[in-house]
């Protein structure tokens, strides 16, 4: 459970340019190897079965920048929208991945964060995913030329890796509560025509309740960027956790990283909040009955670990009336979600068409009666 050396020393190994022709090499979606996009030379990614990192969670907590367990990387801010952004191999320009202003390789700055755990790879390749995008562009009513005009062009469909922290720990709880038992009592009453009937009404009949619950709670999923993860849809933010690897950073190469902005404090207290959640339900399940009251939890968490992990999203960016736009698609399961602007003039004249047919339909309907 404790950190040991990094999982990730090994994969210095893996050259990071094709033996053949030279040209960088990529991680290709679905597979454990990187590759060249031109000659199609391979290698394979090793990773370490075992090598999922667990990290105890109280040392990080206290002293946050001093661990052992981080390491540098280069990182680029947009100063449009705010996003971080790292990029394993090396380029020239660089366009923000999700509001697509150009970004300034002469800004690259170094700093620490704290080693990925875990990542989950890209199941879906950017080809699918940015054909996608352009059937729903297609797909829809009144879309301005400018979506249009992005949905014609892949390099504006990019692959990211998303930033969370995952907290694991043992629950314990004490509760005092009430199980509630339903029994039905027959009541008679007097009807609008004044006549005596009865009705069976639905009571419930308290006990006191009161012991003690106890698990694991495993890998409770908290976003660990503020400005950008929060806004991807809840209903493509769903990633099976089981696919996890352990993090080797070939799986990055080819696409952008986004950097925890959430502190793992934050994250923390928000994890709590959760496990509370889970304690109340393990309560109410304890407790039985038809209805439950719950008064009072005493919940303590104890070998508390953490991980900081990398999940897989495409976002195709364009602007309209100098607004962002976001459309995601989900890198590992392809589920799709997206904000889309509407074109004022398309409807505008739409609108105004509709009036002059139904203005003349008037004139031509008068003109008949008259
Ligand atoms: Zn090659
Ligand atoms: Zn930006």
């Amino acid at each position: 459970m404790a950190t040991s050396e990094p999982a990730v020393q090994q994969q210095a190994e893996l050259k990071k340019s094709c033996v053949n022709c030279g040209a960088e090499l990529t991680y290709k979606p679905g597979t454990s190897s990187i590759t060249c996009a031109y000659c199609g030379h391979q290698e394979e990614i090793m990773v370490d079965p075992n090598g999922f990192e667990e990290l105890e969670l109280s040392p990080y907590l206290k002293e946050m920048g001093a661990q052992s367990h981080s390491e540098k990387i280069s990182m680029l801010h947009c100063k449009n929208c705010g996003a971080n952004q790292h990029i394993e191999e090396n380029y020239k320009s660089l366009h923000c991945v999700y509001c697509s202003m150009p970004l300034i390789v002469e800004d690259m700055y170094i700093e620490d964060w704290i080693l990925p755990g875990a990542v989950l790879p890209f199941q879906i390749d950017q080809k699918q995913s940015f054909q996608t995008f352009k059937r729903w562009v297609s797909g829809l009513w009144w879309a301005p030329n400018n979506l249009k005009k992005a949905s014609l062009d892949p390099q504006f469909t990019k692959g990211l890796y998303l930033p969370f922290w995952t907290f694991d720990a043992q629950l314990r709880a004490n509760y005092t509560g009430q199980r509630g038992i339903y029994y039905y009592e027959t009541q008679s009453y007097k009807d609008s025509k004044g006549n005596y009937r009865t009705r069976r009404v639905r009571k419930t009949r308290w006990y006191p309740a009161s012991g003690k619950v106890s698990g694991f709670v495993d890998d409770t999923l908290i976003k660990a960027s503020q400005q950008k993860a929060g806004r991807i849809p809840k209903d493509i933010a769903r990633w099976d956790l089981k696919k996890l690897q352990p993090f080797n950073s070939s799986f990055l190469r080819g696409f952008i990283t986004e950097k925890y902005t959430i502190p793992l404090q934050e994250g923390h207290l928000e994890s709590k909040e959760e496990a509370r959640r889970i304690a109340d339900r393990w309560c109410r399940q304890d407790i039985g009955g038809d209805t439950q009251r719950v008064n009072s939890i005493d919940m303590k968490l104890s070998e508390e670990t953490f991980k900081h992990i990398l999940l897989p999203v495409y976002v195709s960016s364009y602007r309209y009336n100098g607004k962002e736009y976001n459309f995601f698609v989900n890198g590992e399961t392809g589920a799709v979600s997206g904000s889309r602007p509407y074109s004022f003039w398309k409807i505008f004249f739409a609108v105004l068409l509709v009036l002059i047919v139904v203005g003349i339909a008037i004139y031509f309907g008068q003109q008949a009666e008259g």
